[in-house]
């Protein structure tokens, strides 16, 4: 067990919906907020010392809860945050916004990460995702990380130490911090990206429901949406889970749907793309079961 005396410190007494986009989690045994990095440095090591595993939570754009059992989830939320420029470097903590960052870049006549503009997450949560869209991705940006590892030591390392692909890293290990090297951009050139981004996400995606954004990868040269469309699921519905009308890779809650709403949804997806289509679907969401 944890030491009594941390858990009242940093625990959380909250329903895990509270903290995925798709609104869906029971409770969990360990949910803390750190409130600054040396707490949440010992979090780690006392959770290494008992075998538990840890779960960094950022937007909770990507995050699906289900049985947690006894994973530590930690929350970024409560960290402190900060935003500072250096000629075209901008160093952010992991628990900012992904617009609020682009927004403040943007008093420096910096730019780049538009293409993420909209992407309800935090920027530590899209660096462990090497979050991406248009053909970018944040990789593309990143200059160096500071993480602390699964030891709880704070350690320091360059984009190019770091193995990355298609929303995936190496990193293990909970991201605080990072500096990326920007793009020197007019803010009228930032802001006109910002408007046709926004305006093509909200054409193709359902931002009018909670979700968790494209529930599969895109297998090589294909689309996953396009695939699920294909074979007849889209509007598809188990409980308040739908598969979205708009765009059939998202999963919506259309009001209270559970975990194993969505899950169902998931397995039938994939069951029917693979007989009709020959493809095995990998998941782009983390689900945490
Ligand atoms: C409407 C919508 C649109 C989306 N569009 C896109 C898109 O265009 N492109 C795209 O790539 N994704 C998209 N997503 C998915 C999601 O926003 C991204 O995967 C994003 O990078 C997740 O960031 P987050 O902070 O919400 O991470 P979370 O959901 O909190 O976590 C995701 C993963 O990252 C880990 N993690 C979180 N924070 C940290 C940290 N500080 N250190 C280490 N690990 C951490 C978590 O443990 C988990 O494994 C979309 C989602 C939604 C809801």
């Amino acid at each position: 067990m944890f030491d009594s005396k941390m858990l009242t410190s940093f625990v959380i007494k909250s329903s895990l919906s509270k903290y995925s986009n798709m609104k869906v989690g029971g409770n969990a045994t360990y949910l803390l907020a750190p409130q600054n990095v040396s707490d949440l440095s010992s979090i780690i090591q006392k959770a290494k010392a008992q075998n538990l595993k840890i779960l960094p939570v950022g937007g909770g754009s990507n995050i699906l809860f289900g049985n947690v059992g006894n994973r530590v989830i930690i929350l970024d939320a409560y960290l402190p945050e900060f935003f500072q420029v250096d000629n075209k470097i901008v160093t952010v903590s992991s628990n900012m916004k992904i617009s609020s960052i682009i927004d403040k870049a943007m008093q420096y006549e910096l730019g780049g990460l538009e293409f993420i503009f909209g992407i309800p997450a935090h920027i530590g949560g899209a660096i462990h995702m090497n979050a991406g869209a248009f053909e970018k991705c944040i990789f593309d940006y990143l200059y160096w990380l500071e993480y602390i590892d699964l030891k709880g030591k704070i350690t320091k390392i360059d984009r190019k130490d770091l193995e990355f692909g298609y929303r995936t890293t190496s990193i293990e290990g909970f991201i605080v911090k990072a500096a990326f090297k920007m793009d020197k951009k007019t803010k009228e050139k930032i802001l006109a990206d910002k408007e046709d981004i926004i305006s093509k996400r909200f054409e193709r995606h359902p931002y009018d429901y909670p979700s968790l954004g494209s529930t599969f990868k895109n297998p090589k040269g294909k689309f996953a949406g396009q695939l699920i469309e294909e074979c007849g699921l889209k509007r598809l519905q188990i409980g308040d889970a739908q598969i979205s009308e708009k765009h059939a890779n998202f999963i919506i809650n259309k009001g209270s749907a559970r975990f194993n709403d969505v899950a169902e949804l998931i397995r039938i997806i994939q069951k029917t793309v693979k007989e009709q289509k020959g493809i095995e679907l990998e998941l782009e969401i983390k689900v945490i079961n």
